[in-house]
């Protein structure tokens, strides 16, 4: 693997040097960087891989159910394939969508892994204008409980039958020479399985060498009312927001990370103080209390961490400290994290690494 994470790495630092050396050439500039947005994107999920991996080996990977929109999950999963299945001509068969109603209980996070996985693999080992497509469909069990029916069909490469045996283990690839045409590291299908494994199921393959794969799971969730939805979604556009004569108090220790969501909110006329770590930002918050619109909390931090800081701020006494937003931004986007911290009094959280889109919108929604 770690000729895997060397590779991205080689050309995040290689095309950050050449965008350096090529200043007066800005479409040299802009080529660098989208490819250092991909090869860190990339290391990114595979790091991701890695740590799942090392979780699940610990014997620490769970599943925490939540109830959930479905089809708002579904959407998302077909944004982040249809991406990649357009770069290749495919067709995109998301049929299953609009035929959900209820709110369903499992783990959304999880499960739209699963989903991306396979989808990702299907699109990945498809040639160009091929076909990928998801079917879900569900049998009532009971009042609340039905059997979830998810099918991720392709017509691509296919796997041998020898192969399929070995596909669900850690680090296998169907043959050696896959990696270096398609990439990849051979974690996904582990990791998925044993998602659905602790989901009481199992991933079942069915593949013809050169007529295409499919993989399927049933398991078992339950449903619940659909939760109201109160965030109206923003529609993205390109100009930005204008957050003038508001205020933000960032508390975020390293430099770099300050930077970058200062960069990210230039422009929005919000005029942001910093704190380097818990302490300060407590300290700073007595001191000017109620002239802070927002507080974006980094957790991991010297001195005090985000979630003691939280939990001073909210005590403090101080004019608007029960009331000021305080949202999390960290690493550390496990579900008990995020519990965390709203069991200390955040609003929220914003994982890291940050996403434009993401913060903006978000901070619109507590900004206006
Ligand atoms: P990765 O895709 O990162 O190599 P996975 O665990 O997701 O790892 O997949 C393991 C292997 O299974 C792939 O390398 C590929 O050989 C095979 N495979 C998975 N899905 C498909 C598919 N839809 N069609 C053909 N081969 C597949």
């Amino acid at each position: 693997i770690s000729h895997e994470i060397r590779t991205p790495l080689n050309a995040i630092i290689g095309m950050s040097q050449i965008a350096r050396r090529s200043a007066d050439e800005p479409d040299k500039v802009r080529s660098s960087i989208d490819e250092v947005i991909t090869a860190s994107t990339h290391l990114l999920g595979l790091l991701n891989n890695v740590l799942d991996m090392s979780k699940i080996e610990a014997d620490k990977f769970e599943i925490s159910p939540e109830p959930f929109d479905f089809e708002k999950m579904l959407r998302r999963v077909r944004e982040v394939i249809q991406v990649k299945a357009d770069e290749k001509g495919q067709t995109l068969d998301f049929s299953c969508l609009g035929s959900f109603s209820h709110d369903m209980i499992a783990d959304e996070l999880r499960l739209s892994q699963v989903l991306i996985n396979l989808l990702g693999n299907a699109v990945k080992f498809t040639p160009d204008g091929g076909t990928v497509s998801l079917a879900v469909r569900e049998t009532p069990l009971g009042a609340n409980t039905s059997t979830l029916h998810v099918a991720v069909r392709d017509n691509g490469i296919g796997i041998s039958l020898g192969q399929q045996e070995r596909l669900f283990k850690t680090f296998e690839q169907a043959d050696g020479g896959i990696t270096r045409k398609f990439g990849g590291t051979g974690l996904g299908l582990a990791i998925s399985q044993k998602i659905v494994n602790l989901m009481g199921s199992v991933i079942r393959a069915e593949s013809e060498p050169g007529i295409g794969s499919c993989f399927a799971f049933d398991v078992k969730v339950g449903w619940a009312e659909k939760i109201r939805e109160d965030v109206p979604q923003g529609t993205p556009s390109d100009s930005l927001p204008n957050w003038e004569g508001k205020s933000l108090l960032l508390a975020e220790d390293i430099e770099i990370n300050r930077e970058i969501v200062t960069a990210m909110l230039e422009g929005t006329g919000l005029s942001i103080d910093n704190a380097q770590d818990g302490l300060e930002a407590v300290e700073m918050f007595r001191e000017h209390g109620g002239r802070y619109d927002l507080i974006l909390m980094d957790v991991q931090m010297p001195r005090m961490d985000g979630i003691t800081a939280t939990k001073q701020i909210r005590s403090s006494g101080v004019a608007g400290a029960r009331g000021v937003p305080i949202l999390a931004m960290t690493a550390n986007a496990f579900k008990e994290d995020v519990r965390n911290c709203l069991g200390a009094g955040m609003n929220g959280h914003i994982a890291k690494p940050v996403d434009v889109d993401e913060l903006m919108e978000t901070l619109a929604h507590y900004l206006g």
